[in-house]
């Protein structure tokens, strides 16, 4: 339903969404035809309502994507986009939408979306971005983390049917850890609520695939292998990965290697510091990683790889950051400093770069991060990295790495991974 006045055009989002969509009424049980994927809705007293069935199970069995719909035993996992029509309201503004879902006895449906008296609300943005739902029979757990913002935040787990070598209990243990790595990293955790929908994935080992979907509500979706071990769920990167972007806002101006390399520069960082990996491992990474985001920094971040340039980028302003501060302030009072300041990936508003960069630098009290920006973004610069090894005191052994702490920014990188000289090494 829709309060308006005048005919709204409610749209689906593709053709097998019209496809899956039946018996279309108005608000006075009058049949709607649709054509095109479009439903045009006169208003009656202020309100626009068009009724329609939808049978999701069947959507999501033709589809079969884990990034639009999935069936998995008797639940299916959907973007909010594949069910719900979009109203295109006549002022082409955003609507307010409110979902109420009356689901039989036994099925239970976990939405993306804030909550508002016995439903939830999309608001801020179109159907086309929301995130992910889950309806149906399946197995949830409510996590409560302490907050970054203050107050308690929701993990909301929907782990969907399928076999998975690891028991419940190992899965369960593994994501309530991983996010509380988050916690430590950030002051808490990044939103103050998250759907995460997991997903066994027949025939593979590890963790699959893993995405973000941030309006009107952040989704986390995770691929898992049935094969998967612990050691390997342990061991992955793509979880914590997801996590870290729920942390930051949507950056816009072709900012994916700010947002990119920051997860990517972080997230074993945080494993690190949780002791889920070893300091040594993270270096050894780092070495053998970092020349992949070489070629991004010679073409000033307009190209190349957003996860490894814009990776050395974070890797290069975390030095700088403690340089700037003799070891007082790191990469992550930057992140906290903008996280504070309303950035997660939740609120509607997307944030300009300048935006992210000086909410960072107040935090950190000095602006190292605009000068990073300045010096990168659409600069060339040829980073050498042996040398800045060799500055930093590590190179590559046998069995990880050998540091040499006579090296110039020995004291930098002693601090670099773990945050703090000698604390939990
Ligand atoms: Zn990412």
């Amino acid at each position: 339903m829709c309060r308006t006045d005048g005919t709204v055009l409610f749209a689906a989002g593709t053709a097998a969404t019209a496809a899956h969509l039946r018996d279309a009424r108005d608000g006075s049980d009058a049949a709607v035809e649709g054509g095109d994927g479009t439903w045009s809705v006169p208003s009656r007293s202020g309100n626009a309502t068009l009724r329609y069935s939808f049978d999701l199970g069947a959507y999501a069995r033709d589809v079969d994507r884990v990034t639009a719909a999935v069936e998995r035993g008797g639940a299916a996992m959907a973007i909010l986009s594949t069910w719900l029509v979009e109203p295109r309201l006549p002022s082409g503004t955003v609507p307010v939408i409110d979902i109420r879902v009356t689901a039989p006895p036994g099925l239970q449906a976990a939405i993306a979306l804030p909550p508002v008296d016995g439903g939830w609300r999309l608001q801020g943005t179109t159907v086309r971005f929301a995130g992910y739902s889950v309806i149906g029979r399946f197995d949830r757990e409510r996590m409560r983390l302490p907050a970054a913002g203050g107050g308690v935040a929701t993990l909301d787990v929907a782990r969907l049917d399928g076999e998975l070598a690891v028991s419940r209990a190992e899965l369960m243990d593994w994501i309530r850890k991983t996010a509380l790595a988050q916690v430590e990293y950030w002051q808490g955790f990044t939103t103050s609520r998250v759907l995460l929908a997991v997903v066994p994935t027949p025939g593979r080992p590890r963790v699959v695939f893993g995405r973000v979907v941030p309006g009107g509500g952040v989704s986390v979706m995770v691929q898992v292998g049935a094969r998967a071990t612990l050691p390997e769920l342990w061991d992955d990167w793509i979880l914590p990965h997801e996590f870290v972007h729920t942390g930051m806002p949507m950056i816009i101006g072709r900012a994916n290697w700010f947002m990119e390399g920051a997860a990517t520069y972080v997230e074993p960082v945080i494993r690190a510091r949780a002791g889920f990996k070893r300091e040594a491992e993270v270096w050894r990474e780092w070495i053998e990683q970092m020349p992949r985001g070489l070629s991004a920094l010679r073409i000033g971040l307009s190209g190349g790889s957003p996860y490894w340039g814009g990776g050395l980028f974070m890797l290069l302003s975390d030095i700088e950051i403690r340089r700037a501060t003799s070891g007082a302030k790191r990469l992550e009072h930057c992140l906290r400093g903008a996280l504070r300041a309303g950035g997660d990936m939740a609120p509607a508003e997307r944030w300009p770069l300048a935006t992210f960069v000086q909410r960072c630098d107040t935090a950190l009290g000095t602006p190292v991060m605009a000068m990073m920006v300045e010096r990168h973004l659409g600069r060339s610069v040829e980073v050498d990295l042996p040398a800045l090894w060799r500055d930093l005191g590590v190179r590559p052994a046998a069995d990880g790495v050998e540091v040499d702490d006579s090296a110039p920014s020995a004291w930098i990188r002693k601090l670099l991974v773990m945050g703090r000289a000698a604390d939990k090494q």
